[in-house]
């Protein structure tokens, strides 16, 4: 099996639709699992439907929006109105509204999950649909039936990974006895929990189900595909001449998206180093290029710099008001709290009364950090920061980079180089 997934800007139009069928045209033959994301940008559209709904506004505008989207991409690609995948698509719309017309519970990751993941329900629909007029025999899957997860926290999911193994191969061996090879279609980022309740896997999750989908079948191959030529060592919108990173370690592909390279959820990465299974990023432009491979070898990572910038950053500063020291014990306190609040800590450094950490700025969460410790400790902080990464750098780099720049905090290990920067004044 290969698995490949397709994410919201790959189907993002009946065009991109056409195009995900040339690219299935070139692995005739083969058998596939494909993941696809909500088309476009319908999973935001999906998010605002969600507050309507738990504001108990009328949702009719975001309802029609989410439609229309769908039905212009439908009718380009089956312009006779009696093509079942209508009725299928109808179903789902009416599904959704009376959802969206019943009573809201005061579980909110449950009417995350159960509203958020129409638009992958819908855009498999399309999908396989369309695979089916264009002669191509596939299955579509309900990803509810077969990846399972062991906690009843709706977004924040653990996978139960033999649960979901044994349902993947149970459910590939029903077809394998009757055909020479299959192609299965389902729905990226969507799961269900052990009482069959829809959970999700975090936004971007869908890179993350490809992964699952290829640790349970021992897939020769996760493919992603993309509207970028293959991982990049920097984000062409924000840096000049920047260059393909042809071939890297699961360790390199692991730190650089962890430090912010958003072209694959770092998630993706550890279930396919367990089991060995190379990971592409290609071009679903120019399919026959080779992108990028991530794979356990690591004597390439070095041979490219890679440059990550994170901006709306948000530099803390925590003191005992006692003037005490900071010590393992308030460190560990001060986790505690960024544990429970959900807060990722991209960087932190501590010194004998002061501990720093930086993270990504949302309003709801720095107000909630404040009120939890301000009790304790003195908390000073600083926003709008930019935080810059150079893996492999070499010192004139640095100085090329941080030129005019005003460097509120540094880092640097013997690979990797980290800056914090204050915005630029324009
Ligand atoms: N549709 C989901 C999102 O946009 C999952 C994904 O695309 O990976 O976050
Ligand atoms: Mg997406």
């Amino acid at each position: 099996m290969k698995v490949f997934k397709f994410g919201g800007a790959s189907v993002k139009n009946a065009e991109s639709i056409r195009n995900l069928v040339t690219i299935l045209n070139l692995y005739a033959g083969d058998s596939i699992w494909i993941v696809v994301s909500a088309m476009g940008k319908m999973t935001n559209q999906l998010e605002l439907l969600l507050e309507d709904y738990l504001q108990k506004r009328d949702f009719q505008d975001n309802y029609q929006n989410f439609k229309d989207y769908h039905i212009e991409i439908l009718e380009d690609l089956f312009p006779f109105r009696s093509a079942s995948v209508y009725s299928d698509f109808f179903t789902l719309l009416d599904l959704l509204k009376e959802k969206l017309s019943s009573s809201v519970s005061n579980d909110y990751y449950k009417e995350y999950s159960e509203i958020v993941s129409y638009g992958e329900l819908v855009s498999t629909t399309i999908v396989s649909h369309y695979l089916d007029h264009e002669g191509i025999v596939n299955e579509w899957i309900d990803a509810r039936k077969i990846i399972k997860s062991t906690s009843s926290n709706y977004c924040k999911v653990n996978v139960d990974w033999e649960t979901s193994k044994k349902n993947v191969i149970n459910l590939q061996n029903t077809f394998v006895s009757e055909r020479d090879s299959c192609i299965f279609v389902t729905q990226g980022f969507v799961a269900s929990n052990h009482t069959g309740e829809t959970t999700t896997l975090g936004r971007e999750g869908s890179d993350f189900t490809g992964a699952i989908l290829a640790w349970c079948c021992d897939a020769e191959s996760l493919i992603i595909w993309k509207d970028v030529p293959g991982m990049m060592n920097a984000d062409p919108k924000k840096f000049q001449n920047t260059k393909l990173l042809a071939k890297i370690s699961y360790k390199e592909a692991l730190e650089l998206s962890f430090y912010g390279a958003s072209v694959i959820h770092p998630k993706t990465i550890k279930p396919l180093q367990n089991k060995g299974i190379p990971l592409y990023v290609r071009s679903f432009m120019a399919p026959e290029t080779e992108g990028t491979i991530i794979q356990k070898e690591d004597k390439y990572d070095e041979n490219i710099p890679s440059y990550i910038s994170k901006s709306n950053q948000v530099l803390i500063s925590i003191s005992p008001r006692d003037f005490s020291m900071v010590v393992e014990k308030n460190i560990s306190e001060i986790y505690g709290v960024f544990a429970e609040l959900g807060i990722s800590i991209n960087l932190m450094q501590n010194s004998a009364l002061n501990f720093s950490l930086c993270f990504d700025e949302n309003e709801n969460q720095l107000k909630a950090l404040l009120s939890a410790l301000s009790d304790k400790y003195k908390l000073l902080y600083n926003n709008n920061l930019e935080l810059l990464t150079v893996r492999h750098y070499q010192d004139e780099m640095l100085q090329n980079l941080l030129r005019d720049r005003t460097v509120i905090l540094e880092q640097k290990s013997r690979a990797t180089a980290r800056f914090l920067l204050r915005n630029r004044v324009n």
